[in-house]
């Protein structure tokens, strides 16, 4: 908690500060309501979410003819909880997790940061390298195996990913893995061709991944704003993600997204990345999220 506090406070005191400065206006009217919308949607909100909440402040404080500043704040902050606690469900072991996500948001670093913490928790891993298009991404991704000590499946580049996704598979039963964690390409400009790429891995694990749990988590970076949401739509409608990873939430004052991605998906952030190193993931609590933008 103290970790995410120091980590976040870019996003908490920029919030705070808005806030407070549209509590300041006193009284709660159409004034209050508009500006109070503008300003969640500046600390990247999202339009839609931030209607939503303006929309449900305004019927609680006509339901209860409040006119403190104390008490609005009150019920602001219990919107957003409530907003925020969507159902969350640990993946069961054995489990083969696809990690999704575009180029640049992290995703390698996120591999390894799991690989790393299953492993302390003295889980077997096997990581696959399905990103075969770019001959970096396998490199570096082989890299961080080395590093934290798990095996990694890889191919040559430009092989298929649903063949590398295959072998992984096998390995991963022969070695009595309790997680298989792929990396998969993340070239959005081709959508189609990134489609046919995932549908194609998917039916590979459903056909060969009996007795695994699938978990599908998506990787987004917290500091691209309202373009995270964007991605995450593409991709879920390509596989079924179960979990989100928000990443570079260390340093940028953009974290507000984390309650638009909540919101507008409906799908958990089970973890966040505060930095590069393998250690920086944290396990994502919602309430206590909010509880960091109200201290
Ligand atoms: P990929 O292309 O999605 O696999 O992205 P990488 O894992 O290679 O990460 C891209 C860059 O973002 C690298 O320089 C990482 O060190 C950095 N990065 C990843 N996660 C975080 C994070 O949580 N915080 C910060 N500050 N940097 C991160």
């Amino acid at each position: 908690y103290e970790r995410m506090r120091n980590k976040l406070v870019k996003t908490a005191d920029n919030f705070k500060e808005k806030i407070e400065n549209v509590m300041y206006m006193g009284s709660f009217d159409d004034d209050f309501f508009d500006e109070l919308e503008e300003t969640l949607i500046l600390s990247d909100l999202g339009a839609q979410t931030s209607v939503k909440i303006t929309e449900s402040l305004r019927a609680k404080i006509k339901e209860t003819r409040s006119k403190s500043k104390e008490e609005v704040m009150g019920f602001l902050k219990e919107i957003l909880v409530e907003m925020v606690q969507v159902e969350t469900a640990k993946p069961q072991l054995p489990t083969i997790m696809l990690v999704v996500g575009v180029n640049g948001v992290g995703k390698t670093t996120t591999i390894a940061k799991l690989s790393e913490r299953y492993k302390k928790e003295g889980k077997k891993v096997v990581i696959a390298a399905a990103d075969t298009f770019r001959a970096a991404a396998v490199e570096q991704l082989d890299e961080w195996a080395r590093r934290v000590g798990v095996d990694i499946i890889k191919s040559t580049t430009g092989a298929d990913p649903s063949s590398v996704i295959f072998d992984a598979i096998g390995a991963a039963k022969a070695r009595k893995a309790d997680i298989l964690i792929c990396d998969t390409a993340g070239r959005l400009h081709n959508k189609v061709n990134l489609m046919k790429e995932l549908e194609k891995i998917s039916r590979v694990i459903n056909r060969e991944g009996d007795g695994f749990s699938i978990h599908n988590l998506m990787v987004l970076d917290a500091t691209t704003g309202q373009n995270a949401i964007n991605q995450a739509k593409v991709f879920h409608d390509c596989v079924e993600i179960k979990g989100i990873v928000l990443t570079k939430l260390d340093g940028t004052a953009k974290g507000g997204i984390a309650i638009s991605i909540i919101d507008e998906m409906q799908i958990p952030i089970e973890y966040v990345g505060i930095g590069e190193k393998s250690e920086d993931l944290i396990d994502f609590d919602p309430k206590k999220f909010i509880d960091l933008l109200f201290e």
